[in-house]
């Protein structure tokens, strides 16, 4: 039976640290606790990294964070030659926050991405250096120059990020909320997870599990590295830190 994991960064993604108990540990190793901070790989996103911390001071490596037979079971896979937890053993769980912090500004710039590009997205793949944003686009008339400027824009406007839950009906009635061509929200729950950007969500809002940093000032500076044409629709942006260099 599939465990339900408690997932404390959907209400506060900033938390880097947290106490858990060993909930069970499956057959190929990977851990479940009652409750985790730790990310697991999903919509694009991927999975933390980090440590555990025993009672006695050792601490076992956390190699990768994935979702189990449901999305709400969330399994921590050590690193290899980690020593076994016991099930009901307490823990203090540690996240690679460094490397969460980039993923949570590199995650909250996709979304403005799709503000100044507001088509059907096709995919994404969000990295702590270098993310993609796919659309379908017929034409390629975006330059990575105009496109950089309007996301520094709404950078530099430093809009709230927050998240709040709507129910299936709500969605139902506001279908323009879903950018993903392919994707849907998971309906049946009675409740969907969205993510607002600006006062009231005047920015932008969509459904997403992610994390994201709290205001998009602290995305801080990143520019299009580049624009590739991928099949006769599709164009994939590419979003890195820093200033646009030099041509
Ligand atoms: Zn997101």
């Amino acid at each position: 039976m599939a465990h339900k994991t408690e997932a404390l960064f959907r209400d506060d993604a900033y938390l880097s640290t947290a106490d858990a108990a060993v909930a069970a540990v499956n057959d190929r190793g990977g851990i479940i606790f009652d409750r985790t901070i730790f990310y697991a790989t999903s919509g694009g996103q991927p999975g933390d990294t980090g440590h555990l911390e025993r009672a006695d001071g050792s601490r076992i490596a956390i190699a990768a964070t994935i979702t189990g037979e449901t999305k709400d079971e969330i399994i921590h896979v050590p690193a290899p030659q980690q020593a076994a937890l016991a099930v009901g053993e307490k823990v203090k769980l540690a996240i690679d926050w460094e490397r969460r912090h980039l993923l949570m500004r590199m995650h909250a710039a996709c979304h403005l991405l799709t503000v100044v590009c507001p088509f059907p997205i096709t995919g994404a793949a969000v990295s702590e250096d270098d993310s993609r944003v796919d659309f379908d686009i017929p034409d390629a008339s975006f330059s990575k120059e105009e496109v950089t400027a309007s996301l520094m824009d709404l950078v530099r406007a430093d809009h709230p990020i927050f998240t709040r839950l709507i129910s299936d009906e709500e969605l139902a009635a506001n279908p323009g909320l879903v950018k993903s061509k392919n994707v849907r929200p998971p309906v049946g729950t009675g409740k969907i997870r969205l993510v607002c950007i600006g006062e009231n969500g005047a920015v932008d809002s969509q459904p997403c599990g992610g994390t994201h940093v709290k205001s998009t000032g602290e995305i801080g500076e990143i520019h299009i590295g580049k624009i590739e044409k991928k099949g006769r629709e599709n164009r994939r942006f590419r979003i890195r830190f820093g200033p646009m260099p030099a041509a």
